[in-house]
């Protein structure tokens, strides 16, 4: 099953989590507007259920899984949005999750997961350990290991975000995507593009260790080492064995474009003092990419706010602007 998730993926997901997520709404940036000098709309998924647009993708995969593989319950090494979601739509549907991680999680990230109903496995001292114990679960007790973008029903999932951009703005011009593994970018541009093919879709990540930025210059998922930002929810790689994301992303997105620490942080300023809004930095980037004036906007234009799950002390540190303590905290 490597083929892209299509359009006809999307509309399925999007009856199948209907009664599972948020529609969230988009609203008009004025500020944002008067700046680019054309209709700049604010997709506002950092109101979802759990913080992030994550669980539009945990929930598509689990709906779509049989009653026997539900019965076995699923496994995740994520800390973050995604490990959330997953906990969240799991604990909806009655099913075993398990949680693995390292010991270094720092213990508020490790309640709010507990908070939703998940079995917390802590295992070794990095990233790499809490995987291996993930892969244990899944040989020997049988669990559902769920990734967090290169899954077909997780890219369709995601993708319905895409579906409801394109009927809040019929006209948008360009849509901009916060650029990780590539599943939210993958499924948002199947979906605009699916129905309206001449928007462009716009993947934006931080100058920081964009491992999906790189595999498309390189041509082939390549590895890049990962570095602290303010946008964490974007670090990581795209795995060296890339099915879908990968040859997604390079067939429909337009362009990929670069922030650095203080544009990200100009996002989450922005967000706070012009929109009222609280916003992590990964949901920050498409403002960020806006006030830079790296991204021209040339009609209505569309941003997607991706994520609110940051640490609010670094949160207040940021928008009381001090720079250098932004950069010790990240
Ligand atoms: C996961 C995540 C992203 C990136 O999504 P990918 O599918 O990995 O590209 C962006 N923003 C937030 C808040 C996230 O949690």
């Amino acid at each position: 099953m490597t083929r892209a998730v299509a359009l006809a993926d999307i509309r399925t997901a999007r009856e199948r989590i209907a009664n599972k997520i948020e529609r969230t709404p988009t609203v008009l940036s004025q500020s944002l507007s008067d700046r680019a000098g054309h209709p700049v709309h604010l997709k506002l998924e950092h109101h979802q259920t759990t913080g992030a647009f994550k669980l539009r993708g945990a929930s598509n995969a689990i709906a779509a899984l049989g009653p026997q593989e539900r019965s076995r319950g699923v496994v995740a090494a994520s800390t973050g949005n995604h490990g959330r979601a997953l906990a969240h739509a799991a604990k909806l549907e009655g099913m075993r999750a398990v949680i693995c991680m390292s010991r270094l999680v720092p213990e508020n990230k490790l309640d709010a997961i507990r908070r939703l109903g998940a079995e917390i496995r802590i295992v070794g001292n990095s990233q790499d350990d809490a995987q291996q114990e993930v892969d244990r679960l899944v040989a020997e007790e049988g669990l559902l290991m769920l990734p967090p973008f290169d899954h077909p029903d997780i890219i369709a999932g995601q993708g319905t975000l895409g579906l409801e951009i394109m009927e809040q703005v019929p006209d948008a011009a360009s849509v901009l995507v916060p650029l990780s593994g590539g599943g939210l970018a993958a499924g948002v541009a199947a979906a605009v593009k699916g129905v309206s093919p001449g928007t462009k879709v716009l993947g934006i990540s931080m100058a920081r260790g964009a491992a999906m930025k790189a595999s498309l210059d390189a041509g082939r998922p390549v590895q890049v080492e990962e570095v602290p930002t303010l946008a964490d929810s974007l670090g990581g790689g795209i795995g060296l064995d890339n099915r879908l994301t990968f040859a997604m992303c390079r067939g429909l997105l337009d362009d990929v474009i670069l922030l650095s620490e203080d544009e990200i942080a100009a996002g989450i300023r922005h967000a706070y003092e012009q929109e009222r809004e609280i916003v992590e930095g990964a949901g920050a980037v498409g403002i960020g990419a806006l006030l830079s004036g790296k991204m021209k906007a040339k009609g209505p234009t569309v941003l997607i706010l991706s994520g609110r799950n940051i640490d609010m002390s670094l949160h207040r540190r940021i928008v009381c602007g001090d720079p250098a303590q932004e950069e010790s905290a990240a």
